[in-house]
This record gives C-alpha cells, structure tokens and sequence, in this order.
C-alpha cells in the first residue's frame, strides 16, 4: 500500500508567471492574485488529500476563484415564473427608447434642473410633468422614489398629525413591508378606519368626518378582492363629499395604467384618467407596474395640492435621480403612438403574447430540453396561466404555454428541487416555479430562445437524478 504522498507546493512565483497566473494578474491586479494563490495553496495542504497539484492547476484555482469573487451580483436571469412584473426579479423591463436615453444621461452631464434657452436654474421634474399632464389630463405632477414614497409625501403633506380616512377593506399589505398603516404612521398621519371588511358605505366616511379630518383616502386593493357580501363608495361619490367638507379625496391606484388594456383583450383596469375624472384630486401610482418604466412614484392631480408636496423637505429625500427620469420621460412618449406600444414597450408586448405563439416556442424546446436531461426525465408541453404579477390586476391570468419537467420514474420532490437549483446554476439562471411534481418553465417571458438553449448543455444536475 503505498502512503500517500507528502504536498510539496510549488512555489507562488511559479503559480504567478503561468498563464493562468498572469490572466489573473492582468485581470485582477498582483495583490488580489498573489493572495488567492496563497489561499488556493493553504487550503491544499489543510485538506492532504491530493497527493500534488501542479503549478497550472493552482493557477487555474486562483483564476477561477477571483473570477467567481468578482462576479456582479446583481446580474440577468432568465424568468419562466409566469409571472411577468415579478418584483423579485426586478418588474418591469425597460423598453428600448428608455435604456437609450439613460444611456445618454448617463455618459453627459444634462440640464437636469437647468432651463437652456432662459441660461437658469430649472426643476428636475419639469421633464416629464408636462407629459404626465397631457397623458393623463391631470393639471400638474410630482415624481418620486416609487409609489410607496408617493404615498408617503402625499399623508406627510396633507394628514400629517391629523386623520387620514380609509375604509378597513382598503389597509392592503403589498408583499415586502409596504402596509398601509405603517406607512400612514410613518407619514405622521393618523389612521381613520370606517366601514368593516366587506363593507363600507358613504355614511361610515361621512360620520368620521370632523375638525381633525386631513383627507380621504381610497386604495386600490390591487393584490386581492373582497367578494360575496360587499359594498364600498364609488370614487365619485368619495369625491363630491371630500368637496362639500373642502377635503382632499386621494386615490392610490397603485399600478396605474395610462392606457385601457382592453384594447389589447386584457381585463379593464381603472386608468389614472378615470380616477382623475372620478374626482380624485390626487392620484399615486408606481413607474414599473403596468406603466412599465423604470421604479418610480407619481403624484398626479390639483396644481395646488401638487405644490405643497413639492415644497415638503421629504420631497427632496425622495426625488428621482437623473437616470430615472430619462427612463421615465422616453417611456411615457411612447404612450403618444398606442398603435406602436404593445411591440415596443416589453411589458405591453409580454402581456400581449399568443397562446399559439408560445406553444409553438414549448415545441421548438421541448427536444432541446428532452435531451439535455436524458432519460430519467420527462418533458412534457402544458397548457399553464401566467400572471400580471406586483399586485396588478390579481384576478386576471394569461394563457400561456410551459415545459413541465419531471422524473421519468417514481415522483421525487428532491430531485425536481435538486432540478431547479442546477438550472438556476447556469450562467444565466433560470428560474421557474415547482408545481405539482414538476419543475415548470412558463413561456411567456422567454423572448431570448438561444440564450436559454444554448447554455443547456452546462447543466450539471445532481447525481442520483437518473440524469445520464
Ligand atoms: C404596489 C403598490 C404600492 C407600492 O408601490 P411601489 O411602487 O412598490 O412602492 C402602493 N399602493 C398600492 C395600491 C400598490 O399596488
């Protein structure tokens, strides 16, 4: 029996002038390289086992590790969820026009708050307010951080250490911390509840009204419905009693579209032009749900009310930085040519995809996918239903086409997890949703074919899989 070799490590010099050695140099600097080979050469003579490793192999330890060390963190990925505004994964995508422009922004300084032809200081959010105005009909604009922010400078500006009232079927939670009470209190306004769960009548707001009232407040439950025995106050009516007391009636659409989806075959949803025309006086609504723009809050509504939320010293804490209003600004023009949208802003086109046409995609993959798994899986084409997703019309769904993918043999809920975290180890991630026993792939966000197949044959799933 022979006993195992004692390591004898070559020197780091030596590791530093092999190729791999000075790629890394070159990629990373001397310092970082240096110390990865130490580090590559403890851990080998900690573990014993290998009886030696060459000098190139070392090198190519060190590289890899520092490759891997400086890797984005915040990179692509490839959303088969089926959910296509997924938060988690960023929601919605830029369109063309929109990453041009902050490209733009980007590399120049811009007048940002400068007017050029007057040669003075101007306002940041004078590049939009005048689209948002016409897109929307409403008299003038503020834009902040996101529309939880929106909500916030709206209850600090106008219900700060007075009431705020808002129906108990409306206090929503919007997954990841955004719950209406908490914000309220962080606003410094004091939270009104009328009416019950189900059902909330224009008495109930009325009765609550009184010399500590700041506003009324409507939200849209935009991730839920209250069904069955229910009765809540059209806006219209909100609003005429908001007048007659001289209140503020503020509407939080929360996804906010500007446009009627029903144009494209999607359920109706209540646009910022509606509710405006309904009688809010403020309208809030979020830049990367249904609008499909960069992360952004707008406050849409009275020029009066508008300006006190402009001089609020939140407003300043929560403005939108040059990038995002270039984003913000090149996505609402597209809005003036509905014809062009759905093909051109991603949201829209996502939406608007075919169930024929994503069908044909799950046939095209299918042998790719049947193949680059082997025989122990089975790839099988599925009818499925995507959603709209960040809280946006949560009862529609689209039909889509998916991959469902499965052991070919006994169910194994290990191996369909092991599955999903081998095809999130590609370059690219792959994310999808388990269901059912299978791991499933929904279609409807896969504009990138080759992207997705051709990295397939890098999958390294687990052994024990019954993967060849
Ligand atoms: C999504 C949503 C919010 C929060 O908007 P963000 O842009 O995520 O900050 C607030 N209110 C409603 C009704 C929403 O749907």
């Amino acid at each position: 029996m022979n006993k195992p070799e004692r390591f004898r490590p070559p020197s780091v010099d030596t590791v530093l002038r092999i190729a791999d050695g000075e790629l890394a140099i070159a990629r990373h600097g001397r310092a970082a390289t240096t110390k990865a080979v130490r580090q590559v050469l403890d851990k080998l003579r900690g573990a014993g086992s290998p009886p030696s490793a060459s000098a190139d192999q070392i090198a190519r330890m060190a590289l890899d590790w520092l490759e891997e060390q400086n890797r984005p963190s915040q990179r692509p990925v490839i959303n088969l969820t089926g959910t296509v505004l997924h938060t988690n994964l960023g929601r919605a995508l830029l369109a063309e026009e929109a990453i041009q422009a902050v490209v733009t922004a980007m590399r120049a300084p811009t007048n940002l708050e400068y007017e050029i032809e007057a040669g003075k200081r101007g306002e940041r959010d004078a590049h939009v307010r005048d689209l948002i105005r016409e897109l929307t009909g409403a008299e003038d604009a503020v834009l902040v951080n996101n529309n939880a922010s929106a909500v916030l400078l709206t209850l600090n500006t106008l219900a700060k250490d007075r009431e705020a009232i808002v129906s108990r079927g409306e206090l929503i939670e919007i997954g990841g911390s955004f719950r209406m009470p908490d914000i309220m209190a962080r606003a410094g306004a004091i939270l009104r509840e009328v009416g019950t769960t189900n059902r909330t009548h224009l008495k109930d707001y009325a009765e609550a009204i009184g010399p500590e009232t700041g506003l009324l407040l409507k939200v849209h439950t935009s991730n839920y419905v209250v069904q069955g025995f229910t009765a809540e106050v059209e806006p219209a009516a909100l609003a005429k009693l908001a007048r007659e007391h001289e209140l503020p009636f503020v509407d939080d659409l929360g996804s906010g579209t500007l446009i009627d989806l029903a144009r494209w075959g999607l359920r109706h949803e209540k646009t910022v032009q509606d509710a405006l025309k309904g009688g809010a006086d403020l309208v809030t609504f979020s830049g990367d749900k249904l609008l499909g723009g960069p992360q952004a809050g707008i406050v849409a509504g009275r020029k009066d009310l508008i300006a006190k939320l402009a001089k609020n010293p939140l407003k300043r804490a929560l403005r939108l930085d040059k990038l995002r209003l270039a984003a913000l600004e090149a996505t609402l023009r597209l809005y003036r040519n509905p014809d062009r949208l759905a093909e051109r802003l991603p949201t829209l086109r996502l939406f608007t995809r075919k169930p024929d046409e994503l069908r044909a995609l799950a046939e095209r993959l299918q042998p790719t996918v049947a193949s680059a798994l082997g025989s122990g899986w089975t790839v099988e084409i599925i009818d499925c239903a995507s959603q709209i997703g960040s809280g946006a019309l949560p009862l529609e769904t689209l039909p889509s086409a998916a991959l469902a993918l499965k052991p070919a043999s006994k169910a194994s809920g290990a191996a369909v997890e092991s599955l999903a975290t081998a095809f999130r180890a590609l370059p690219l991630p792959v994310i999808g949703r388990i269901a059912q026993g299978a791991l499933v792939f929904d279609l409807r966000c896969l504009e990138h074919e080759a992207a997705f197949g051709g990295q397939l044959p890098l999958l390294k799933p687990e052994a024990g899989d019954g993967l060849a």
